[in-house]
């Protein structure tokens, strides 16, 4: 049976942004090291990355951060954890996804919404079967899932698609909700 033993998180970079949304980052970050799942993730000391890496590394977790080479400065490289520093963007993302078992995608910006689509598209073809979440407290991601149910209505997408997005409002049901996808994959 599949077990979730690391979670790669897609959020924001901005750190100009209510204080609710770093505050759920941290949050997302203690929850991951309570349950001893490792953070993946971009590997930013910035907004919502930083946040949520430096929660679960206060709190004794495991963090694997990838950061392309270029963005050192910009996203200045949260350094006290493991990282792998990669040439390109492609690469980052291919990291992450081969590095973790799910995800789950925090409120953000087009970085944040450009990963976890893609993610969406190789799941759409068939290359893996690894369970998203979308987590907000505030139904930041609703225009997504209104986005999607527009789609769906077109018939651009199957209807089948839709059971697979979860969108929900706490870390523990997040994490509960990939835990419930990965075991039904694994069976
Ligand atoms: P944003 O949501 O725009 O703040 O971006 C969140 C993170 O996604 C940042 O670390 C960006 O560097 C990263 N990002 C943006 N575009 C890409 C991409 N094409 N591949 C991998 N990471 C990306």
């Amino acid at each position: 049976m599949a077990t979730l033993k690391s979670v790669c998180v897609y959020c924001g970079s901005s750190d100009d942004v209510k204080s609710d949304y770093l505050r759920l980052a941290q949050d997302l970050g203690r929850t991951l090291a309570q349950k001893g799942i490792r953070l993946v993730y971009g590997g930013g000391g910035v907004g919502l990355m930083g946040a949520c890496a430096r929660a679960v590394h206060s709190d004794g977790g495991e963090v694997l951060g990838i950061m392309p080479r270029f963005l050192l400065q910009k996203e200045r490289v949260f350094d006290e954890v493991p990282h792998e520093i990669v040439e390109d963007m492609h690469t980052r993302k291919q990291r992450m996804f081969d590095e973790s078992d799910a995800f789950i995608v925090l409120p953000g910006g087009i970085g944040t919404l450009e990963e976890a689509v893609e993610m969406l598209s190789w799941a759409r073809l068939g290359l893996h079967a690894k369970p998203m979440a979308f987590l907000d407290e505030d139904g930041f991601w609703t225009p997504f899932f209104e986005l999607m149910d527009h789609i769906i209505d077109g018939r651009f997408t199957p209807q089948e698609f839709r059971a697979t997005l979860v969108h929900e409002q706490t870390p523990e049901a997040s994490i509960q909700a990939l835990c419930d996808r990965i075991v039904k994959l694994g069976d």
